[in-house]
């Protein structure tokens, strides 16, 4: 079986624009491999047209009952049970980022997170230690699941014109990941309800510079002030405002990250997030590959502008 690169679309809202990073990247990747590129997308209600408007022909829409992760895993196992890769790629989502981690370990494959550049068939490079460093990262096994970093691999004009659009349902009860049991959180927090957070991390390092939070917090209705770890091991503020795996997960329709850098433990917390603003004055932290809206600003002058701005 001829092996293929698999580019996985698993965006609900910018379909086409990661379809198009998607594709660029891959032909990127075929130029070195010239394996076969397939793009899978889910739940495409309009192929033919999709299919126009990126510009690419050889896809695969998957058909799901919903779009949760059961759902989406089921639909990629399915697929790479009968398609052999050599590459599967994602975004760098947190959503997506799950789902790499999930098959690279289900099929045995290396896992490469954040690719900035492909350097050559099996080597790539993304950033280290707090984006301070650029590493190049080669791939020993015959499979790799790849993410792609957030800015790279801007679109780009599709090259191939094999046109081959399948489309395949998946049963809801394929599913072999399935809620057991729930349970409901023994102390509620006021993250919980809150329609914005306003998250604060070692950037702001004393309770002076984390009041100007609060401070802000009172002028947005509906708003709430949440933390990274190190601020609540600091006693700098209170367990249930900590969001990440060890601390809470959150839903707000927007969160604002206020000098966090973005580790993969605080990100866990933020996946459910529906629009992500970032303030950090270095501008390759990784939260930014992750934000709708990135600011480099120094973060206490950006609240104290903010401040202002809402007074006024
Ligand atoms: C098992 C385990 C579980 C964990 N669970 C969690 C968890 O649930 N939640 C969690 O958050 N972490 C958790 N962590 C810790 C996690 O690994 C990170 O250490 C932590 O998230 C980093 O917090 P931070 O982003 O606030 O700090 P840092 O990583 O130190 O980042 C600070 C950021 O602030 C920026 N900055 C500095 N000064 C300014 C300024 N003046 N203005 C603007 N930006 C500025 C810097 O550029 C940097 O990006 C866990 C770790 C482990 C090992």
């Amino acid at each position: 079986m001829d092996k293929k690169i698999i580019l996985v679309c698993d965006s609900h809202a910018n379909k086409t624009d990661q379809a198009k990073k998607l594709i660029n990247f891959g032909q990127n990747l075929y130029s070195y491999l010239k394996n076969e590129i397939i793009l899978v997308v889910f739940n495409e209600k309009n192929i033919e047209n999709f299919s126009r408007k990126i510009n690419f022909g050889n896809i695969l829409n998957i058909k799901t009952k919903t779009h949760e992760f059961g759902d989406i895993i089921s639909g990629l196992e399915t697929v790479i049970e009968k398609t052999d890769f050599s590459y599967l790629c994602f975004d760098s989502s947190i959503k997506s980022l799950e789902q790499a981690s999930y098959l690279a370990g289900k099929f045995n494959a290396s896992i490469i997170t954040n690719v900035l550049k492909i350097e050559d068939k099996n080597q790539f490079s993304r950033m280290i230690f707090n984006s301070k460093l650029e590493a190049g990262i080669k791939n020993l096994k015959e499979k790799c699941v790849l993410t792609i970093a957030g800015s790279s691999f801007d679109e780009n004009d599709s090259i191939f014109s094999k046109n081959s659009i399948e489309e395949i349902e998946i049963p809801h009860e394929n599913s072999d990941i399935k809620i057991i049991e729930t349970m409901s959180r023994s102390e509620s927090s006021s993250l919980d309800n809150a329609k914005i957070i306003l998250s604060v991390g070692r950037g702001l390092n004393s309770s002076e510079e984390i009041e100007k939070v609060f401070e802000v917090s009172k002028l947005i209705p509906g708003s709430s002030v949440g933390c990274s770890r190190p601020i609540v091991d600091k006693g700098l503020l209170e367990y249930q405002r900590q969001v990440g795996i060890t601390g809470r997960s959150v839903s707000p329709k927007i969160y604002s990250a206020f000098g966090i850098s973005g580790s993969t433990q605080h990100l866990f917390g933020m996946k459910d997030c529906e629009f992500i603003i970032s303030v950090n004055n270095d501008p390759h932290a990784s939260i930014f590959g992750h934000s709708d809206v990135c600011i480099v600003e120094d973060a206490v002058l950006f609240l104290e502008a903010l401040k202002n701005e809402l007074e006024n």
